[in-house]
């Protein structure tokens, strides 16, 4: 059984439809890339799945076997379902520390303030947030380790998938570099990923499916491979 499974979602803003229609399924323990020009839906797609802001117009969506496409984001976090987002999000007034605590507060209903504080500490330092940076302030980090800490919130969470939306925007080379072995570690902790990347290189290097979106529908999915020589995928890649 797939662990997330899109069938027939949309979502519109007034007349534009951000995503429409669109159908998938997520295998447990792979890396799933999602990709597409800018504008072409891919946000929106995290947004509707997370119920962060909003879930879809229509269509279902179902993870782990539950329906969450009428749940809040609250919950369906609960379950087991995390995001990060483009652009750096954290509590900039808030330690480092603090932030992976408040990440790992959805790791269970009943989890003890202990278990809470070792998981954040244990997710920080896995990111390579040390104890040294645990008492500075969110706002104060660089761009690098501001994505750093948004992951490292998301995995304190200890989640069963990890949506990740273009985690290698605005960063060096080098810092990609490491961004891709710190993907491949977080898969090797079993939580399964589907990552959004406009470039096509960083997502070739780690996806086992590759999904192309166009102006809110499915373009190709399948094997990265076959996907990113597919003619139409070519052509909305030139066309941007
Ligand atoms: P991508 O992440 O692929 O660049 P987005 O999902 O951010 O694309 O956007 C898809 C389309 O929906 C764009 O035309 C964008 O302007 C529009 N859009 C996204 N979010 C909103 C919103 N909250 N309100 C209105 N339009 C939006
Ligand atoms: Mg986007």
């Amino acid at each position: 059984m797939a662990l997330l499974e899109l069938d027939g979602v949309s979502k519109a803003f007034g007349s534009l439809k951000a995503v429409d229609g669109v159908s998938f399924q997520v295998q447990a323990g792979e890396i799933f890339g999602v990709a597409g020009p800018n504008g072409s839906g891919k946000s929106t797609l995290f947004n509707v799945i997370t119920g962060i802001p909003f879930g879809p117009d229509k269509g279902r969506i179902r993870f782990d076997g539950t329906d969450i496409h009428r749940k809040s984001g609250n919950d369906i976090a609960r379950l087991g379902l995390a995001r990060t987002f483009q652009r750096e999000t954290s509590f900039d007034g808030l330690t480092v520390f603090e932030n992976a605590v408040i990440g790992a507060g959805y790791g269970g209903p009943a989890r003890k303030s202990v278990a809470v504080r070792e998981a954040a500490a244990e997710a920080l330092e896995f990111v390579g947030l040390g104890p040294a940076q645990f008492g500075r302030l969110a706002g104060e980090l660089s761009v690098f380790d501001r994505k750093c800490l948004m992951l490292a919130t998301a995995i304190a969470m200890e989640p069963r998938m990890l949506l990740l939306d273009e985690p290698a925007s605005s960063l060096t080379k080098p810092e990609i570099e490491t961004s891709i072995g710190l993907i491949r570690r977080i898969a090797g902790r079993g939580i399964t990923i589907v990552l959004i990347e406009h470039v096509l290189t960083f997502l070739m290097s780690l996806s086992q499916h590759l999904l192309v979106l166009n102006q809110g529908t499915v373009l190709a999915a399948g094997d990265p491979k076959t996907v990113i020589s597919d003619p139409r995928v070519v052509e909305a890649y030139l066309g941007t």
